[in-house]
């Protein structure tokens, strides 16, 4: 699911009237009646509107839903990259778009600057491409789910990201400095160093690793639990000072971290403690000396006052958003019942990276009847360059 802009400069503002509108209509329906599509635009019916419909539908914004009972339109993903790119826009945080430099296993990362030039990433969350790959995943919950109910979580683990991360980073943590959140996606600084994943040798692996689980632990002590800390989701900055090198780990990917009071707590701290140890000896043949460190040492004393699980929560992201969250979570990780973990961690990946992953992206999100989604321009998005001012 490439992320194409040619298009966005254009779109009328009528044209983004009915994008809007059909974004609001999906939120309610299926898909949208073209009568309320035309009447939540607030545009009249007639010829108007019918090209507005056209010219969004040509460029894949949305599409058609073949053999309905009615007339009607759903948003794409296109359309939602696109609504969510323009509010960026709007707000300055996003002026243009550049290279794609990751595909995650449910993201995509561009690297987009700011107006002042500033270099940043673009996250694009697209839960529920890989689920039907995941052998542990073929459950009724997911295969069920229709493209607007994927949008939905992904809007959501976009929120609760971002929603971690301000107050993350508000508290000092080494992670990207969040700078915007809209639909599905997050804006934030770029990193420019290699995930642990990519780095060949640690002069002092010891040093590397007692960082990493004072991390750890000082999230426990704040109240969060990370849940996917691993080697790509842990970014390796090189600060040199003389012919000293230090290493820095920046940690990224937020959207399964969980509160030390999830029922599961205990079982993510662990793992999240143990695809440390395991890559330290396996990849960097350290080994450390001591156990640990354990959950129940980590959360000894918290201070209730200072518990960012509980900030979060009252700033919007609720406990009912979370659990709904964390029901796509489980049910593709295979730990609904609490056994059988699949991290996304080297085990789990049979140590190579997720790039390609993406070859059959919509393969499983799509309803049957639904028309593919145009991608006549597919093969001009990589051209995108630094010029591609939105
Ligand atoms: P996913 O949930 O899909 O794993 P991540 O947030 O881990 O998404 O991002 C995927 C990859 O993109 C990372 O492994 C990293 O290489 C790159 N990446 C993500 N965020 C940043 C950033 N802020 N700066 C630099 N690189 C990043
Ligand atoms: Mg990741």
């Amino acid at each position: 699911m490439k992320l194409n802009i040619k298009a966005i400069r254009y779109l009328t503002s009528d044209d983004w009237r009915v994008l809007q509108a059909v974004e609001q209509g999906s939120k309610n329906h299926e898909l949208v009646p073209t009568p309320l599509i035309a009447q939540i635009a607030g545009l009249r019916g007639g010829s108007g509107v019918h090209k507005n419909i056209s010219s969004l539908a040509k460029v894949g914004l949305i599409a058609k839903v073949k053999n309905a009972k009615y007339d009607g339109y759903r948003l794409t993903y296109g359309g939602l990259d696109y609504l969510a790119l323009n509010t960026h826009r709007k707000a300055n945080s996003v002026y243009s778009l550049g290279n794609q430099i990751g595909v995650g296993k449910e993201s995509d990362i561009y690297i987009t600057a700011g107006p002042d030039g500033r270099q940043l990433v673009l996250k694009l969350h697209r839960l529920g491409r890989v689920s039907f790959r995941s052998v542990k995943s073929n459950r009724d919950y997911l295969r069920n789910r229709s493209t607007g109910s994927w949008m939905y979580l992904s809007r959501l683990a976009a929120q609760k990201e971002h929603a971690f991360m301000r107050v993350l980073y508000r508290e000092g943590f080494p992670i990207p400095e969040p700078v915007a959140w809209s639909r599905h996606t997050v804006v934030m600084e770029f990193i420019d160093a290699f995930p642990l994943r990519m780095i060949e040798s640690v002069p002092d692996p010891g040093k590397l690793y007692a960082e990493l689980m004072d991390i750890i632990v000082r999230l426990a002590k704040r109240g969060l639990i990370h849940g996917d800390f691993n080697e790509f989701n842990i970014l390796i900055k090189e600060k040199t000072m003389g012919d000293q090198i230090t290493l820095i780990p920046i940690l990224i990917d937020f959207p399964q971290t969980v509160s030390t009071n999830h029922a599961n707590a205990q079982m993510y701290f662990d793992r999240d403690v143990a695809c440390v140890r395991r890559y330290f000896e396996r990849r960097l043949k350290y080994v450390s000396d001591e156990a640990g460190p354990h959950f129940a040492d980590a959360i000894k004393g918290v201070d209730p006052a200072m518990r960012l699980d509980v900030e979060v929560e009252a700033s919007g992201f609720s406990k009912k958003m979370a659990k709904e969250l964390d029901r796509f979570v489980e049910a593709v990780t295979g730990n609904e019942d609490g056994v059988d973990v699949a991290s996304d961690s080297e085990d789990a990946q049979g140590g190579e990276h997720r790039e390609g992953d993406d070859q059959d992206d919509d393969a499983g999100i799509e309803h049957e009847g639904v028309e593919p989604e145009s991608d006549e321009d597919e093969a001009q998005a990589d051209t995108q360059g630094w010029d591609s001012k939105l």
